[in-house]
């Protein structure tokens, strides 16, 4: 069943050869999700062909961004991967103006493999490197190449329209996996177009430490592979905007950036890159970035509408996979979407090689896909957070400005040094923190709302 790469295909100027109905599934895009369709797929015997618009895969990918691994490691050598570093330290970080109040957490567990399945990589090296364990096992990887509308006959999808010469290419079986910007699915009718407060822009720069070989081990405290993974949220990070910012460290570099929802950037944040420039200058992360030069410099959409803007995932002829069927997981505590893309890519290639088994294409007899997908952790989390987002949106003055300052306030208070008794400073903290919740009726309130935060 494997394919040899077809050569006149590699090369944009030949015309392409007659490739109709000579595969059986082909891929919009070799991302994440996309080569997790396809390596299954090729597994189960199907022959596929994955087009990438990319020079290579992961040529056009941004994020980040901590990959995680637990589907992955099922389905490829791990250890063999590009991978940057291990996470060993999770820090959440409130900020104001000038303050940060911090949790940080760092389990033993996490220097151990499997490392809780968290690793930072360069989406260029990894996609790449993913999208040949495809190749090997037995896809066709086509690049440079860009799938520009669906063919449908008699409402049915039957391929793919390219912007190659000659460049339709037939197949029983179509997987969109083109990402948040999928306007081939959206231009094919299979999902809307998102709300501007379901989609965030995030900006993200790569810095290297030309002058310092010990930067980041010295400054994030890590030593051998370990890294970092810092969040943070309030004005300090994003001004008036709904988001956060990031800090990752790779093997010689940072990737620092943020993400805020697309309707701020339309109205009070309308500069992410001057945003992402205060952030860097913030008191509590400049110490970390001093001395950085910018390597690289990216910004991109995320899908953040949760369950509600998942669209139909199966139709007569295809499937929509990983961030092009919404399948994120963005609020504030997670972001998750490297780990959905593949998870739903997994579950979809198998429908297909289910319904290929029975020579069938319609949407019913792809159902699998969506019933499996509902038993896994991808939209069990989803629906458990569901109601978040809302919440947040409603109390965003609160948590976004108003608790970092109140939080700052309330740590300055109690362990202020000064020749009044700790009780004093303790009940002032606690009135500090009070005021900002609405007494103790509005801390009952809020205590009532996020409760399923602890189930
Ligand atoms: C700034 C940022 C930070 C993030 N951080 C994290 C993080 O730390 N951890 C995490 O788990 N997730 C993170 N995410 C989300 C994560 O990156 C995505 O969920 C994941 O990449 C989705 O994979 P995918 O394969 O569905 O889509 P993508 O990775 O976007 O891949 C889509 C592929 O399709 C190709 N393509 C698109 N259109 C076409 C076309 N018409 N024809 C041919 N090819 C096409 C693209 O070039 C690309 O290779 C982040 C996202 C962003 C933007």
């Amino acid at each position: 069943m494997s394919q040899a790469m077809p050569d006149a295909l590699a090369d944009r100027e030949t015309e392409t050869p007659d490739y109709n109905d000579q595969f059986d599934a082909v891929v919009v895009g070799a991302g994440l999700s996309g080569s997790a369709a396809a390596l299954t797929m090729a597994q189960e015997g199907l022959d596929v062909v994955m087009i990438e618009r990319g020079r290579y895969p992961g040529a056009k990918n941004v994020f980040g961004g901590v990959l995680y691994t637990p589907t992955l490691r099922e389905l490829v050598d791990i250890d063999e991967a590009p991978l940057e570093r291990y996470i060993a330290e999770r820090r959440y970080g409130m900020l104001t103006d000038h303050d940060e109040t911090a949790v940080s957490v760092s389990p033993g567990e996490w220097h151990d493999p499997p490392h809780n399945d968290s690793y930072t990589v360069y989406r260029g090296d990894f996609d790449e490197w993913f999208a040949e364990r495809a190749v090997e096992a037995g896809a066709t990887l086509v690049t440079e190449t860009t799938v520009t509308s669906l063919v449908r006959e008699e409402g049915r999808i039957v391929g793919v329209e390219t912007d190659r010469p000659d460049g339709r290419l037939r197949a029983p079986y179509v997987v969109l996996a083109e990402g948040g910007n999928s306007l081939v699915s959206e231009g094919a009718d299979l999902k809307p177009t998102e709300d501007r407060e379901n989609v965030a822009v995030a900006v993200k720069e790569v810095l290297e430490f030309p002058d310092n070989d010990t930067a980041i081990e010295d400054r994030f405290r890590l030593s051998g592979d370990a890294g970092a993974a810092y969040h943070y949220f309030g004005e300090g990070a994003v001004g008036d905007a709904f988001g956060g910012g990031f800090i990752y460290t790779n093997g010689d570099t940072v990737s620092v950036g943020l993400a805020y929802r697309l309707s701020d950037a339309a109205t009070s944040q309308p500069d992410p890159e001057g945003t992402l420039n205060a952030f860097k200058t913030h008191p509590a992360v400049a110490p970390l970035l001093r001395g950085a030069r910018t390597a690289e410099y990216t910004a991109k959409t995320i899908p953040e509408g949760g369950i509600e803007s998942v669209p139909d995932l199966t139709h007569d002829g295809a499937v929509v996979v990983g961030d092009a069927a919404g399948l994120v997981l963005n609020n504030g505590v997670h972001l998750e979407g490297t780990n959905m893309a593949v998870e739903s890519g997994v579950h979809a290639a198998r429908a297909i090689a289910d319904a290929a088994d029975r020579d069938r294409t319609d949407a019913a007899a792809l159902e699998a896909y969506p019933e499996t997908l509902e038993e896994s952790f991808v939209i069990q989390n989803l629906r458990r957070y569901e109601w978040l987002m809302e919440s947040v949106e409603e109390d965003r003055e609160l948590v976004f400005g108003e608790l970092p300052r109140a939080f700052a306030d309330a740590g300055t208070e109690y362990f202020r040094i000064d020749q009044d008794p700790k009780e004093t400073h303790a009940k002032n903290a606690k009135k500090r923190l009070l005021e900002a919740v609405g007494g103790y009726t509005g801390a009952a309130r809020l205590a009532l709302r996020y409760r399923k935060l602890v189930p």
